[in-house]
């Protein structure tokens, strides 16, 4: 199997940037943030089990799940985070698996924003972290237009930080100056990671 390369890094750090530039390089990347909300979309298993533990309160009139409300009850209560993670991940490991059994690359990139927190690197064989100072990602965050201030204040207080990211890493990608100096030390990790692809089915 190929091996297992987690991306992750705070929000607005530059991870989904980083994992197109892998993207193009070839390399297969599943975006587990996606399929972390993919397991729980209207009409889903893991939805009936979040509805059964939490009741009908996280429910959205049209069926799907209100984020917002699920937030709130998990904001009040760690031991609802607790649930909600006993719930989830296991359908989003499965999902992980399912998609490793296709692929066949020397390696793949598996994004993730809360890879690190979530207990994930585990499952990792490398893992890479993408770094950017705070003001910056800040700075890039609301330039992107997804979310304002407050809301970035509010990701940040949920995720670790960079000093645990640096000491997880096996490998750092430095996003504080340009897209092409990031593009640079994406082909160069990828050029490593081949390497280390090649050696390890020796
Ligand atoms: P999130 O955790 O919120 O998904 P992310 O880590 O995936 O964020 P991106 O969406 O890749 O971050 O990057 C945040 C924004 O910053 C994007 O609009 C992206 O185009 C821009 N960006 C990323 N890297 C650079 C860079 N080196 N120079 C300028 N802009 C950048």
């Amino acid at each position: 199997p190929p091996l297992r390369i987690g991306l992750t890094g705070g929000i607005g750090s530059g991870k989904s940037t980083a994992a197109a530039m892998f993207e193009a390089l070839g390399v297969a990347v599943l975006d587990l943030d996606r399929v972390g909300h993919r397991v729980v979309q209207a009409g889903s298993e893991g939805l009936q089990q979040l509805v059964a533990c939490f009741g009908g309160q996280i429910l959205q009139p049209d069926g799907e799940l209100d984020r917002r409300a699920l937030a709130t009850l998990c904001f009040a209560d760690a031991g609802h985070t607790a649930q909600l993670n006993r719930i989830v991940h296991p359908l989003i490991w499965q999902q992980e698996e399912q998609w490793m059994a296709l692929q066949h690359g020397p390696y793949v990139i598996v994004e993730a924003s809360v890879l690190l927190e979530s207990g994930g690197a585990d499952r990792m064989d490398r893992v890479a972290v993408v770094l950017a100072d705070e003001s910056l990602r800040l700075q890039r965050v609301l330039a992107r237009g997804r979310q304002d201030e407050t809301a970035f204040r509010a990701i940040i207080a949920r995720q670790c930080d960079d000093l645990m990211r640096k000491q997880q890493a096996d490998y750092i990608l430095d996003n504080n100056c340009t897209l092409a100096s990031l593009q640079q030390q994406v082909e160069q990790l990828h050029a490593e990671l081949s390497c280390l692809a090649a050696d390890c089915s020796k």
